[in-house]
């Protein structure tokens, strides 16, 4: 897509990113989000009508209530035909790693412990079902590979080797306090923040760790309904789990995966407004 004043830059499997051609303002870059789901690092089709929109609003909403410096900046408006997909952000110097945080255990997660009794090299308790509550939120960092390659659960110690032991630290520390604030206003709109994935950046300006990215959204996190999650149902969620679910049960994750259903396309654009509504009406 043609942006006039901006020059696209990079493709995400999710989002695009612009900068503006204004050389005095290449400091900044434009995130606009489209409607493409993926699923197991593959970007599915078609597209999921409205989902950009719910994204970046539900990162917005978010981002005004947590006190952490983030990457949006109001140097520049965003374009007003992209106003509801886009936010003008700072060019941040990314670190390579997915701040993982979970509260219960489901997904890669599940995985693991039940292959190891540990989620990266964290020890955990004996006889932990799917979907349990943890003792404790801990944080789970996943490399974040190149484009084209699958990310992978690590070890904190690698995080050192990444980025050193006083960023692995504020990482670490930022996403388990970013994650327990969070939960807690989840809970009362009546859901469980199971897990969420944080990425944050250096923003070259002020040397600060910054959050980026979509942050708190039904991408990056599992959203479970509290009412039925406390009712023993362990399979429901407002995330993309019904759409791996599907997947899973027409695809043995060969190849290409197969084209969504109108009607799971459907379900799937429900489930983000839903969320959406439910967080941001409290
Ligand atoms: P990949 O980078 O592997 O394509 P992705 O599929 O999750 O990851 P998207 O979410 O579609 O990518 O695109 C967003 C991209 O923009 C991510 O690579 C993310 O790290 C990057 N990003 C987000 N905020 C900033 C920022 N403020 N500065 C620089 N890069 C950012
Ligand atoms: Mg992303």
């Amino acid at each position: 897509m043609e942006i006039p004043g901006y020059q696209h830059i990079y493709s995400g499997k999710v989002r695009e990113l612009y900068q503006p051609t204004d050389a005095k303002l290449s400091h900044l870059a434009l995130v606009v989000a489209t409607d493409r789901i993926s699923a197991f690092d593959h970007i599915l089709s078609p597209t999921i009508p409205g989902k950009g929109v719910e994204l970046t609003q539900i990162t917005n909403w978010w981002l005004d209530q947590i006190d952490f410096p983030n990457h949006r900046t109001d140097e520049l408006s965003p374009p007003a035909e992209l106003a509801d997909r886009a936010v003008v952000v700072k060019k941040l110097e990314m670190y390579p790693v997915e701040c993982v945080v979970r509260g219960y255990i489901s997904g890669s997660g599940w995985k693991e412990y039940q292959q190891t009794g540990s989620i990266c090299g964290i020890g955990l308790p004996a006889g932990l079902k799917f979907g349990d509550r943890l003792p404790q939120p801990i944080f789970t960092p996943a490399y974040k590979a190149p484009q084209g390659e699958k990310d992978e659960n690590i070890s904190f110690e690698k995080v050192i080797d990444l980025v050193g032991l006083e960023i692995a630290e504020q990482l670490k520390a930022a996403s388990l306090k970013i994650y327990a604030y969070a939960a807690g206003v989840a809970e009362k709109s009546g859901l469980i923040l199971a897990d969420t994935k944080f990425e944050f950046g250096n923003d070259p300006a002020t040397n600060q760790l910054t959050l980026a990215d979509e942050v708190l959204t039904p991408d990056s996190s599992r959203y479970w309904d509290k009412a039925q999650w406390e009712a023993g149902v362990r399979d429901q969620s407002f995330d993309k789990q019904m759409v791996r679910n599907w997947l899973s049960e027409q695809w043995d994750q060969k190849g290409e995966p197969p084209t969504l259903s109108p009607e799971i396309v459907e379900l799937t654009a429900q489930r983000y407004q839903e969320l959406r509504k439910k967080l941001t009406s409290h």
